[in-house]
């Protein structure tokens, strides 16, 4: 049992009050770390230092090419210390092992594409007359405040904390409580690349108490948060006070349309792991799986088959390809759709959690699969956040663009066709901010990632996620030299 302390200027430390709380390996139910209980008294620290670090610091003042070294040798240590990281990140959220590689391995890949575009963020100059001149330049933002969930600890950090200092800004970064430790592990790889003291700092703590006094505090600038629709409601009302810029990326109810002249076998793989890859935890998780009539039973029957195979278990077992949800809550929450879903619809697999004893404390929810659904259910309306597949029939094109369109989330969907024109054109007419076509999930660096309707407000990754920590300044330079001309 590790206890760790926070990471605030460059020093390790712990709470004020000393409190800790402990961190929980959802595979057995039990403690294998501890970290302090931050308190609004140590997000004030925290953003102290931040604020310093970016009025005074070092890091701001960096030219971009230093920057762009520290930021490459950060992907080089992550890289390094992959396995390390990958096993603590299986600990902590639950996730097989071979996503969890993944995901250290695209954090690398982030680092390096951010430290790419530290050197490449451009200003311009257009045109305001013969007698003046304009200069827009680019600066950053200044203190963010980095709030994330569990589903992805290290990612979902990232995502945000490379494009932010990649621009000059410096970090308060509040991890999610149920996954603190591979934020807390960041810290000494940033440290060991060269980043100076105050540029990053991590508060672990719970929302009400480490979140929300971060979104009000009036020496941050920016606040950078993914989670529930919910608490993202909460973040832009708090937020407004001292009118902090605010990114959400919040939830989702994506369709995953199933053509009847898709590719069979492709579509009923890629349609299954985009529900299950994760334990179904996926904001962009494909959730309402819409299928053409014509091929209705025989593509239920083959995801339920796929389905059945999932094996279940403890995400440090190679052989596992679904490990447990991420905590309690989360498993009773998951549990309590199934249950209200076998009243309204119909129930195609409901597996078995692992028999193995050593697990019998886990948080494990099998793979579940709704049919018959129809689009205005609670499992068709709500986020779940699990492995629970609700599938629909449709008849027509415009049945199921009607149907896919109506929620009130917009982040991702996906169509499986082999006809171009009407996958593209299905594309086109959903209310989307990513949509897949013969796939599911894939979500590049190097491509934007946001959500329309109340998916999100902003773009993350790529160019786009860059822009959001930057500032545009307008130099207005009059040039008139009077009669002299
Ligand atoms: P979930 O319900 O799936 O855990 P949340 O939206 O509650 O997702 O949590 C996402 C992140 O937001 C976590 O880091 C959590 O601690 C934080 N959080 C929760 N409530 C608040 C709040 N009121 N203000 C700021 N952050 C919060
Ligand atoms: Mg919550």
């Amino acid at each position: 049992m590790r206890a760790y302390a926070m990471y605030v200027d460059g020093r390790w430390i712990q709470a004020a009050k000393e409190g800790t709380f402990d961190v929980v390996d959802p595979a057995t139910g039990e403690a294998f770390a501890s970290v302090p209980d931050a308190q609004p008294e140590d997000v004030d620290r925290a953003v102290d230092a931040a604020r310093r670090a970016f009025d005074d610091g070092a890091w701001p003042r960096a030219s971009e090419r230093d920057r762009a070294r520290v930021l490459h040798k950060v992907s080089d240590i992550i890289r390094r210390e992959r396995d390390r990281l990958a096993e603590l990140e299986v600990r902590d959220s639950g996730k097989p092992m071979g996503e969890a590689e993944e995901d250290i391995d695209e954090a690398a890949f982030m680092f390096e594409y951010y430290a790419g575009w530290t050197t490449k963020v451009m200003g311009a100059i257009p045109p305001v007359g013969p007698d003046a001149m304009s200069l827009v330049i680019k600066e950053p933002i200044g203190v963010a405040g980095l709030i994330v969930p569990w589903n992805y600890p290290l990612l979902m950090a990232v995502q945000k904390v490379a494009p932010a200092l990649a621009t000059g800004c410096t970090v308060v970064l509040k991890p999610a409580e149920q996954t603190p430790v591979t934020a807390l592990e960041l810290a000494p790889i940033l440290e060991e690349a060269g980043l100076p003291p105050g540029a990053f700092n991590v508060v672990t703590g719970f929302g009400a108490s480490a979140g929300a006094p971060l979104v009000k505090h009036p020496k941050v600038d920016k606040i950078g948060f993914t989670g529930s629709l919910e608490v993202g409601k909460v973040v832009m009302r708090e937020g407004a006070d001292t009118l902090k810029r605010v990114t959400l990326e919040l939830g989702g109810k994506s369709p995953n349309i199933f053509f009847a002249d898709a590719s069979f076998d492709e579509a009923v793989e890629g349609t299954c792991n985009g529900i299950f890859w994760n334990q179904g935890e996926i904001c962009s998780a494909g959730s309402r799986v819409f299928v053409e009539r014509s091929i209705y039973d025989d593509a239920l029957q083959a995801m339920v088959d796929h389905g059945r195979n999932v094996k279940v278990g403890s995400g440090l077992d190679p052989a596992t390809t679904m490990g447990p949800l991420v905590s309690k809550d989360q498993q009773e929450k998951v549990l309590s759709y199934i249950s209200h879903g076998r009243k309204e619809a119909k129930v195609a697999l409901a597996g078995d959690p692992p028999d193995d004893p050593a697990l019998r404390g886990g948080y494990f929810v099998p793979p579940t699969i709704f049919y018959d659904v129809s689009n205005d259910m609670t499992i068709a309306r709500e986020e779940i956040f699990g492995p629970v597949m609700s599938v629909l029939p449709f008849d027509t094109v415009d049945d199921v663009l009607r149907l896919a369109n109506d929620s009130d989330y917009g982040l991702a969907a996906a169509v499986w066709s082999r006809d171009i024109k009407k996958a593209l054109n299905t594309a086109k007419a959903l209310k989307a901010g990513i949509v897949w076509i013969n796939d599911s999930q894939p979500a590049p660096t190097e491509a934007p990632w946001g959500g329309y309707k109340q998916s999100g407000v902003g773009r993350e990754l790529g160019p786009w996620g860059l822009e959001d920590y930057l500032e545009v300044k307008h130099i207005y330079i009059n040039l008139d030299d009077g009669d002299s001309g």
